[in-house]
């Protein structure tokens, strides 16, 4: 059994720490040769410790420098720090797998950097995709490395389409759970709060993305996604409701048979398949017992009461920098609504705004995406500067 060199970028986070869980219990298979992260640098002393890798990088390098003292004479490996210090260790030389769960387009570089230095990607960072699908699609090429998807719906299509040719795919089908207010009027949902939005039925997830799994905004980027991922046309992506999270994705063929992969929501199933492919090891997850579950619903997504779908891809469809303006501007709004500041509904209205005044730059490059992201920012901030009350209704 051959080992291989693994660096998890974003180890602090909830897929970081799920990865180092899964790595370490196959020691024989992976040996953790990098970890990166934020500004956690108490976490990361402990992980360093756990897993003795070659080098670290934290993105704060004040953090960075009190990761020093911390360790002590306990660990004598490189500390790198900074942006740069990062997109170092995602090209690190014994680093045969990359997973990438940083959140935010700060994991764009590091995707980019992995990709275009030949390494297998295993990729969480949802933005690398839906703001820059066409530079990452580049650099996978470029580089000549592999890209596998660790989102659960993604994941799920991926091993649906072990062994199909891209002839043989009519349409792909990516489930959403609905999020906690999918029952709710538009007239309750102006009323709902930060601590019932972070309540998800059935995912644990970090802040952000469980309020974009409320507005359905995290699906519409999802859906964007899996277009890249997949190379297919945006009418053969589509999204469908299913409370239960069990059946995570389902591709359809053309002669009509649907093949689905169903299993516990437990993101340390396509975490593993990621880092397994294209071997299966041990449980990743407890069994799958559809007699307890019992039953298993679908229902088309409503649109008029979860816009945020919607917008995502219309942002999609529009290219170029549109999607890197939309993203960062949903990460100002869902930020003033988990401070109370606006209600829920108000982040699609922002986003419709955002969009609606945004000028696209087609084929942008890596600098015009990432201006792209800065502009939208300051754009939302001036919205709810200006216009929270308009906003709010
Ligand atoms: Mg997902």
């Amino acid at each position: 059994m051959q080992q291989r060199g693994l660096v998890v970028l974003g180890s602090s986070g909830t897929i970081g720490r799920l990865t180092l869980e899964v790595a370490g219990r196959h020691p024989a298979r992976l040996r953790i040769v990098g970890l990166a992260a934020g500004r956690n640098a108490a976490l990361l002393a402990e992980q360093i410790l756990a897993h003795r890798p070659e080098a670290v990088a934290l993105a704060d390098p004040a953090a960075a420098e009190s990761l020093r003292t911390e360790v002590g004479d306990r660990w004598r490996g490189e500390i790198l720090a900074g942006p740069e210090g990062i997109a170092r260790l995602a090209a690190w030389p014994t680093g045969q797998i990359v997973v990438n769960g940083m959140v935010g387009a700060a994991g764009l570089v590091s995707t980019l950097a992995a990709l275009e230095a030949g390494r297998t990607l295993g990729l969480a960072n949802k933005e690398s995709l839906f703001i820059a699908g066409h530079l990452v699609r580049h650099a996978l090429a470029a580089g000549g490395g592999a890209l596998l998807p660790i989102d659960s719906e993604h994941s799920a299509i991926f091993q649906c389409l072990q062994g199909r040719s891209r002839e043989e795919i009519a349409r792909v089908t990516l489930t959403a759970s609905g999020g906690p207010f999918r029952d709710l009027s538009l007239e309750a949902l102006e009323r709902v709060s930060a601590p019932e939005a972070l309540r998800h039925p059935t995912w644990r997830m970090g802040a952000r993305i469980t309020v974009d799994a409320a507005t359905l905004f995290n699906k519409g980027v999802e859906l964007v996604e899996a277009r890249w991922l997949f190379d297919l046309p945006p009418e053969r992506v589509r999204a469908v409701i299913h409370p239960q999270s069990i059946v995570h994705g389902l591709v359809e063929l053309k002669d009509g048979s649907v093949i689905a992969q169903l299993s516990r929501p437990d993101m340390r199933l396509p975490i593993q398949f990621a880092l397994s492919h294209p071997e299966r090891w041990g449980p990743a997850a407890p069994p799958c017992d559809l007699a307890a579950i019992g039953r298993l619903t679908f229902e088309e997504p409503d649109e008029d009461r979860f816009p945020g779908l919607r917008l995502a891809r219309a942002a999609g469809d529009i290219g170029g920098t549109a999607p890197a303006a939309v993203n960062a501007a949903d990460e100002v709004l869902v930020e003033a609504f988990l401070a109370g500041r606006i209600p829920l509904p108000a982040i699609a209205r922002g986003l419709a705004i955002i969009l609606e005044r945004h000028a696209p730059e087609p084929n942008p490059t890596l600098e015009q995406v990432l201006a792209a992201d800065a502009g939208a920012r300051r754009e939302a901030r001036a919205l709810l500067h200006d216009a929270a009350r308009a906003l709010s209704r």
